[in-house]
């Protein structure tokens, strides 16, 4: 349970941590949601966001609507003014259960305490079974103090896990047929086989069949990024000469351009999977539909190719093209981080970072050229390990995240490591969780990569030469930040280690001493070009016209 107390639900936080479940308290509503639906989707159980009434439930519908949009299973429960008070301005009164609606799949107040037990496991059940998502309960200020007889209390035991649908046969047998005439086969990995752990099902499929594949940002880790049938370094490429793709627990949303031309072939044959009915058919016509649980339906297709065996051919034009594509796009991203000049550029921050990264390490991801170049550098080689701004593009998840994969690590695996690599803009929205990071002793290794704004700013002597033109609220660019920021101190405030880096070398040694220290965390504020950017794209991101 995460979350901040106040009236009326300190007590709950207590009893909570009486009968046991955890409690970590953090400084705002918003990261603490972040916090609590991260464990769902690492551990496939909801965590709890516990808040108090209006403000408090207002500041954590950021939280619930990312998890909602993410597909991950989250419990908020709000506290609530006094019943009695309801329409007459009570403190902190506020609609909060229709509030919830837009951001859950179930939003409800107990009609009484005896209610609780029956609500809460219904809460619990919708946010896990089906598509999982956000579940809202609602405490009145009252239920806490009001006594009731615990023989008048039906408790009801928890839900059985989620009960496992497979697809049609006849859907099944379509689609390996479908697979099997493909001439420039695709398999796209989304974060729903991710949750679904489906990993070693997907695996066999890919290397039965050798088909190349394609993770989605979260998808990231379910097959190892150095996989050899992983053609991420040339996903557009891929998705645009891909003549059949298999899309596993993946939207067909901006995330994959809503498999359109001209990011894709006119005629592409997708073969869809997923829990969701509703799903099917977004966006794009599918030539094969299979619903149902991803981990169970790709057993089934993995059946069809034991009974008659297939395997895509190795020698393929196919094959040929996506290697040399890589081939190229690696080269590249490599000669932008061999370059020497100071300040680093982005390359050359992740490929120092990417040299020492721990294999079983989180990787927590945030902002914008550092998110979307730090995915193509960072590597995952374990499914689950890679948390980032999602399907709502939300900025400020890092650390909420980062506090979150350390507990389900400490727990599951002591000595595993969390890194949280954060553009400086990214950082601001939550920087105060570092004291939370610092009280709970949770070692994090923070990044922030710092150029001075919001994708791009000025340096020292910009920023003063542009003052002399005029006050900053005047003429500063809206996305400037302050320069040379020592966001460092943040993390020394609190007695954590901070460290200022500007080259390769001093990045290089804070980071082997971060990572060497197993009980403190640390943050490094890595100095970058202001004006740097990515390396050129085949297709613009988010133009309207390049959809
Ligand atoms: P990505 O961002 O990786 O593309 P999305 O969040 O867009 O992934 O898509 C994940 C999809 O996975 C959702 O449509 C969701 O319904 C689906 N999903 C979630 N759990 C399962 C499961 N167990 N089996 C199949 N599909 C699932
Ligand atoms: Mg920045």
């Amino acid at each position: 349970m995460f979350g901040i107390v106040g009236i009326p639900v300190t007590e709950i936080a207590l009893a909570a941590q009486e009968v046991g479940i955890r409690y970590i308290g953090m400084r705002n509503e918003q990261a603490a949601c972040y916090a609590a639906s991260a464990v769902g989707y690492l551990t496939g159980r909801p965590g709890v966001c516990l808040v108090v009434s209006g403000p408090g439930l207002v500041h954590s519908l950021g939280g619930m609507a990312n998890a909602n949009m993410n597909c991950w299973p989250l419990i908020v429960i709000g506290g609530s003014s006094e019943r009695s008070q309801e329409t007459m301005g009570a403190f902190q009164e506020f609609p909060q259960v229709e509030a919830c609606r837009l951001y859950s799949k179930f939003s409800a107040r107990p009609s009484s305490i005896e209610a609780i037990p029956s609500i809460i496991e219904k809460a619990v059940r919708s946010s896990i079974y089906g598509r999982p998502g956000a579940c809202y309960v609602d405490i009145p200020a009252d239920f806490v103090s009001l006594q009731v007889n615990v023989s008048s209390v039906k408790y009801v035991e928890c839900c059985m896990p989620p009960p496992i649908s497979m697809a049609e046969t006849s859907a099944v047998r379509m689609a390996a047929s479908v697979i099997r005439n493909a001439k420039q086969p695709l398999v796209i990995i989304g974060k729903g086989a991710a949750y679904a752990h489906a990993e070693e099902s997907i695996r066999k499929l890919v290397e039965q069949c050798e088909l190349p594949f394609l993770p989605t940002p979260m998808g990231k880790g379910v097959i190892r990024d150095n996989h050899p049938n992983c053609v991420a370094a040339a996903r557009s490429r891929a998705l645009q000469f891909a003549d059949v793709i298999v899309l596993l627990g993946a939207r067909l949303n901006w995330i994959l351009h809503f498999g359109l031309p001209p990011r894709y072939q006119p005629d592409v044959k997708f073969i869809q999977v997923d829990i969701c009915a509703e799903e099917l058919g977004n966006n794009v016509r599918p030539a094969v539909t299979l619903l149902g649980d991803v981990n169970a339906v790709t057993k089934q297709l993995l059946e069809q190719f034991d009974k008659t065996p297939w395997q895509y051919p190795p020698e393929s034009e196919w094959w040929k093209v996506l290697r040399e594509k890589m081939k190229s796009n690696e080269a590249l991203s490599k000669e932008l981080a061999s370059k020497k000049s100071l300040p680093m550029n982005y390359y050359t921050v992740f490929y120092h970072v990417q040299e020492q990264l721990p294999r079983d390490c989180f990787v927590v991801s945030e902002g914008a050229n550092t998110m979307d170049i730090g995915r193509t550098v960072l590597q995952n080689y374990l499914p689950r390990h890679r948390l980032d701004a999602g399907t709502f593009g939300t900025m400020g998840v890092g650390l909420g995240f980062a506090i979150a994969a350390a507990i389900v690590a400490k727990d599951r695996n002591p000595g595993q490591r969390v890194i949280c690599v954060e553009g400086d803009s990214a950082f601001g929205f939550s920087g105060m969780e570092v004291e939370t990071i610092c009280r709970y002793n949770l070692p994090i290794v923070l990044l922030v990569v710092n150029n001075n704004g919001i994708y791009q700013g000025f340096d020292t002597d910009s920023w003063k030469e542009m003052l002399k033109f005029g006050d900053a609220t005047t003429v500063a660019p809206p996305m400037c930040l302050l320069p040379h920021s020592h966001y460092e101190h943040v993390m020394t405030a609190f007695g954590g280690k901070g460290y200022f880096v500007q080259t390769p070398e001093e990045l290089q040694k804070s980071l082997r001493q971060s990572l060497a220290d197993t009980t403190n965390p640390s943050l490094i504020n890595i100095m970058i070009e202001p004006q740097g950017t990515r390396k050129a794209q085949d297709f613009h991101w988010l133009t309207r016209s390049n959809l």
